[in-house]
């Protein structure tokens, strides 16, 4: 009912759970289980065994097969769990069947993220989404809900504070759907107020010619550690999964020019569509990026490192990032050996190898990125008479370097990088190259 404390879980105790999946018959599903099992530790749910059941699709009452009950319970027991955390979004009557056999709290896969996001959900923004998110899942399950938790738990003491109950959207379990519903039709008015809002900050962004960068990659890649790097920023950073819902924007200066880097959320597989469009708003910010650092682990298994980059490009194809550049990024270079480098550099000859960490390779990155930009700008030689002084404020206003600046008799004579659109505005204060030479050489 009350607002929660954004903190509190990471004081918290975290709770014993069991993780259960269908796996298709065959799959050895080891890296959905690990990821299944980091987002649980995420969520602050210390997983304590892995029951799997392979079959071709989940039972549609009881997700794992009937006679797979006994044993899931046994192994609950037997593993003194708290919670049972299953690698799907399960129907409501399937989440109510187990958690009768079970006699314990569920939660789906679709809850476990729904929880992280609520715990890391930074600005209002990220908020709301993640209260409309939790909205749209509780939804179609709010009938019986509360019969059901008394039945279960015997009043909600209980059951109200772990893994999957928490978050803005709690509050809603106990209205009915229409209070839901207008809570939703309320939530997306604001969404769409507040989006607005950043198209115009947006725009102020573009007048400033500022190049923006945004790192994009999957989660645990060293997005946020390499944020840092770049600016110096405070972003927190945990080797958890979903650290940063929001993107958060921070400048650095490399030879005199300013640029932006905009840090965004983790990719992870299969998100649950409740926060597909809520994701995509928070990765809005690397589509007005003019280049997209695509950040990945160095020290990842080969084969999981080329899963992950599939998997980033295309979510970045999906969001209409296709067109942008792209520039891939390796990074925790300290922590591969000169073989792995070597290799590394064969797959992915392009791409710079760096450490976030030890600040290895760094300086490339910056050189490599004022490369990127340096065709937008021209360097000009100009001489700006004094009675027009406005023009050399309105210079330092662009944030065009002025690599050097010699008072003449004349005006002022300085050597720029302007923006290519800002070169007309300056054409008449143009002078030749090889003028300034000579004069000064006579002079
Ligand atoms: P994000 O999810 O992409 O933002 O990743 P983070 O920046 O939060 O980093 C995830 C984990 O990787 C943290 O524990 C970091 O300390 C670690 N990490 C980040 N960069 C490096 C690096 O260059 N080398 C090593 N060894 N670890 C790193
Ligand atoms: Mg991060």
């Amino acid at each position: 009912m009350a607002a929660r404390q954004p903190d509190r879980s990471w004081a918290a105790e975290p709770e014993r759970g069991l993780v259960l999946a269908v796996l298709a018959p065959g799959a050895d599903g080891a890296d959905e289980l690990a990821e299944l099992e980091e987002l649980a530790r995420t969520a602050l749910v210390e997983p304590v065994g892995r029951v799997v059941q392979h079959r071709r699709l989940p039972d549609a009452r009881t997700y794992v097969g009937k006679g797979k009950l006994e044993e899931l319970k046994q192994a609950y027991g037997e593993a003194g769990a708290e919670v049972l955390v299953v690698d799907d979004e399960l129907s409501p009557p399937q989440q109510r069947a187990l958690e009768n056999a079970l006699q314990a709290r569920v939660v789906d896969r679709t809850q476990l993220i729904l929880d992280i996001f609520a715990q890391h959900a930074v600005s209002a923004e990220g908020k709301l989404q993640v209260e409309l998110a939790q909205l749209e899942y509780n939804l179609p399950r709010m009938r019986g809900m509360w019969q059901h938790l008394e039945r279960l738990g015997g009043g909600t003491g209980g059951l109200g504070a772990g893994v999957g109950t928490r978050g803005p959207g709690e509050s809603q379990l106990e209205t009915d759907r229409r209070l839901a519903r207008r809570r939703v039709t309320l939530l997306r008015e604001r969404l769409r107020k507040l989006s607005r809002q950043r198209d115009v900050r947006r725009k102020e962004r573009r007048r400033t010619e500022t190049p923006t960068v945004a790192l994009a990659g999957y989660t645990n890649a060293g997005k946020s550690t390499l944020l840092n790097a770049l600016t110096d920023a405070g972003v927190s950073v945990r080797d958890r999964l979903f650290e940063t819902l929001d993107p958060t924007t921070r400048g650095y200066e490399h030879e005199g020019r300013r640029y932006l880097v905009t840090d965004t959320v983790g990719f992870v597989r299969r998100l649950p569509h409740q926060l597909v469009e809520g994701f995509a708003a928070t990765l809005e910010e690397t589509l007005v990026a003019d280049l997209v650092l695509h950040v990945v682990d160095g020290s990842a298994p080969e084969q999981r490192l080329i899963e992950q980059i599939a998997a980033v490009d295309s979510v970045l194809r999906e969001i209409g990032a296709g067109e942008l550049p792209v520039e891939l990024v390796v990074n925790k270079i300290d922590a591969v050996d000169t073989l792995g480098r070597r290799r590394l550099a064969n797959r992915y000859p392009d791409a710079p190898q760096i450490s976030a960490l030890t600040g290895e390779g760094l300086e490339e990155l910056r050189a490599r990125i004022a490369e990127r930009f340096g065709d937008r700008f021209e360097r000009v030689r100009l001489l700006l008479p004094y009675e027009e002084g406005r023009r050399l404020n309105e210079l330092y206003a662009l944030g065009a370097p002025i690599d050097e600046r010699e008072d003449t008799p004349e005006g002022v004579l300085v050597v720029a990088r302007l923006p290519r659109r800002e070169l007309r505005r300056y054409a008449p204060y143009l002078v030749a190259e090889a003028a300034p030479e000579r004069r000064r050489t006579g002079a």
